[in-house]
């Protein structure tokens, strides 16, 4: 069951038993020997005005659910709605039209401007392919959208090469804002940046936020980052959403032991302090292309019980909008 269903209101984004699945092949005839479970099974919700944040150690799966959801990636089963709108079975055409209303930050957006255009052609493109602005109409509005994510409108004419870090994931931003999307997935949107530089570009995201009533699926592994932006935090290992919970429940009473493990692993200013043994989190991320069986943490887990091994836990709302998979609770 998707966390959070019983919101009277149709969520802007209904994610439901998500699967993506790749391929492994090998030999000279490229068989297919396995699959790598990115996804396996995800169901979440997000409101209009709401931030999810989507939170886990590299390789598990948040960045392949962003894609999947943006349909970056095709999904291998399951369904995603946009406004009620399933956007799993359209097709190309009609899935061009959908991308309007979601759009992706990514960490780099160097990689994604061509450096051979100045940034501001680059936002423009976007508002010509879609129709929504050519020419003259389309340079003012990206000036505009410049003004909009604090960078000045002459700097439209830059190369992306020109711009530091934070200003570089501005114009992500601004190039995100051009198609006036209803809900942004942002992935690891401030990892790349300078802990002061963090600060001014989360701020912006919640400006933004509060002008313009977006919705955000902010991937992050770092959960102090999301701590300053989410509403709801989701929690996601090995393909699977582990727990979810409002952001300030999520932090007094983590109920999974992998949340609590992470929690233990945010630096303290005072090194007297120190987290306890038992919640400091041992071992790598299985892999998953072999996730194990039961409980996927249970390889990890310092509260493993024999059934834990075999039988994998139900993904139960222990209390009103508090959601975990664990058979201790
Ligand atoms: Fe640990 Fe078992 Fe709970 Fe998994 S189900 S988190 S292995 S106690």
């Amino acid at each position: 069951m998707a966390a959070d269903q019983k919101s009277p209101v149709a969520p802007l984004l209904e994610v439901i038993d998500l699967k993506t699945h790749f391929p492994i092949r090998t030999g000279v005839f490229s068989r297919v020997s396995g699959h790598v479970y990115a996804v396996d099974g995800v169901s979440i919700n997000l409101r209009e005005g709401e931030t999810l944040g989507l939170v886990g150690e590299s390789g598990s799966g948040k960045s392949t659910l962003g894609k999947s959801i943006m349909r970056l990636v095709e999904p291998t089963s399951g369904e995603i709605k946009i406004s009620g709108v399933a956007i799993t079975g359209l097709n190309k055409r009609d899935m061009f039209v959908h991308r309007r209303q979601v759009q992706m930050v990514f960490q780099d957006p160097y990689s994604s401007l061509n450096p051979r255009i100045p940034v501001g052609k680059v936002v423009a493109e976007a508002l010509h392919i879609h129709g929504i602005a050519s020419g003259v109409a389309a340079d003012e509005m990206v000036r505009e959208l410049f003004r909009r994510v604090g960078l000045r409108a002459a700097q439209t004419r830059n190369y992306a090469n020109e711009f530091s870090g934070g200003q570089r994931q501005r114009v992500g931003i601004a190039r995100a804002l051009a198609l006036n999307p209803k809900l942004i997935i942002a992935d690891e949107p401030v990892s790349a940046l300078d802990v002061s530089v963090q600060a001014q570009v989360i701020n912006l995201f919640m400006d933004l936020q509060q002008e313009l009533g977006l919705s955000y699926l902010f991937i992050a592994h770092d959960l102090a980052v999301v701590a300053q932006v989410c509403h709801r935090i989701a929690v996601m290992y090995l393909g699977k959403i582990i727990e979810v919970a409002n952001r300030d429940e999520l932090f007094k009473a983590p109920q999974h032991p992998y949340t609590q493990a992470l929690l233990a692993s945010i630096p303290i200013p005072n090194p007297e302090i120190k987290p306890a043994a038992d919640r400091v989190l041992q071992g790598d991320i299985p892999s998953p292309s072999d996730p194990p069986k039961g409980c996927r943490f249970h390889t990890r887990c310092p509260l493993a019980e024999t059934r834990c091994r075999t039988e994998e836990p139900p993904f139960k709302e222990g209390s009103p909008g508090h959601w975990v998979a664990c058979h201790l609770h």
